[in-house]
Formats: C-alpha cells, structure tokens, sequence
C-alpha cells in the first residue's frame, strides 16, 4: 500500500496552500499575509429568512429538542436544540431525518417536495373490513366520544370483589404520545382518570 504523507492527504482532498498552512498550526503565519489568502466567496446565508420553532422529536420516548426552520409555513431545515438539557443539541439519525416526514429532497430535482405518503386525513377501517375509508374529523370526534362512553356505561366498576370502592373502568386502555409535551401528557392523563380508566401507559413511561 502507497504510503502518502498528510500534506498529499490534504492536498488530495483539494486544500491548497493556505489550507494546509491552516493545518500546519504555527507554520501557517507567513502564509495567512492577506495577499495569500484564497478569495473566499459566501453564498446567502440560507436560513435567513426562516422562522425558527422549538419543538420536540416525535420519534421516540427521549424527547430531544429540536429547532425547526420554516418558510411560507414549509419546514426547510431542522437541527438539535442546543438549549435542551436532554440532547443539548445532537439528534439520532432518525430526529436529523424527521423534517422527511412533511417533505424531502428529491433525487433528480434536488427540490424539496411534499411526501405523499404522509397521512393527512381520518382514517377508519369498520370492524371486520379490510377497507379504509376517509372521514371528516367532526365524525372521527363524535364517534370516539360515543364508543368512549358506551364500553365505560357497559364495563364500569364501582366496587370490587372484595367490596373496595373501585370506580374504574378496564375495558378501556390508554397511550400516551412522544409527539406531545408534558403538560398535554398530564391533561390526558387526569381526562383518562377522570374516566376511571386505569390501564395507562407512554413509549417514555409518563
Ligand atoms: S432524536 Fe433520536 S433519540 Fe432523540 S427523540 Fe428523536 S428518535 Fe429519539
């Protein structure tokens, strides 16, 4: 194997003279004279016009910080939140990617496009079927309130076997989300309680 020096290495990346004085360390000041310095040329600052957003990665129970960056209400960029004590601003591969699930660069084009594979409607598929059909959320909402209320109706304990005053309900199991913060975790947890349901759980045990 050729053996190849760091000044070829450098030079074979295509670092010419000032970068490898750079690299060089205290060498590298007779060649930073301001007649020796390449003439470098900054594009616009491609965030500039973006409206920055903290949030949170819904992909899994840590909870990392993330910024998001938009324009015309399209997420453009997004990148670790260096202020959040949880990840004080690094992301797993999967939080770099998660601006791919609204839209991502296109092969050819180089363009962002939307991702059509996002599910931007109500969904329901009848017991029994093998079917999806879409429906409006208004329906989505009464119909839940409605299956909500009956199986709670139908399967309400007051006491227990033993004669313990119970009030639950376990026909009736909830999760809570990663794609939510804590206060609307703790919301849906007093609403479940308020229910009487008792089987609780969240991907990061809230
Ligand atoms: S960045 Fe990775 S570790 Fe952090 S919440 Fe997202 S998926 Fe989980």
């Amino acid at each position: 194997m050729q053996k190849i020096s760091r000044r070829d290495f450098l030079k074979s990346l295509g670092i010419g003279t000032a970068g490898v004085a750079l690299f060089e360390g205290a060498s590298a000041a007779p060649a930073l004279a301001k007649e020796n310095l390449p003439d470098f040329k900054l594009g616009p600052f491609k965030l500039k016009r973006t409206k920055e957003t903290a949030s949170v990665c819904a992909y899994c129970g840590c909870g990392c910080g993330i910024i998001v960056y938009s324009e015309n209400n399209k997420v453009v960029f997004i990148e670790g939140d260096p202020d959040n004590p949880i990840n004080e601003g690094a992301l797993c591969p999967k939080g770099t990617t998660i601006s791919d699930v609204s839209s991502f660069v296109d092969k050819k084009s180089h363009q962002r496009v939307p991702n059509r594979q996002r599910v931007t409607e109500v969904l329901y598929r009848a017991p029994g079927g093998s079917n999806w059909e879409v429906k409006d959320w208004d329906w989505a909402i009464s119909e839940i309130a409605k299956r909500v209320k009956k199986t709670r109706d139908e399967s309400f304990e007051e006491k227990d076997e033993q004669g313990v005053t119970v009030n639950r309900t376990q026909a009736i199991a909830h999760l809570g989300s990663a794609t939510i913060d804590n206060e609307e975790n703790y919301l849906m947890l007093k609403l479940m309680r308020s229910l009487g349901v008792i089987n609780l759980d969240h991907c990061a045990r809230l």
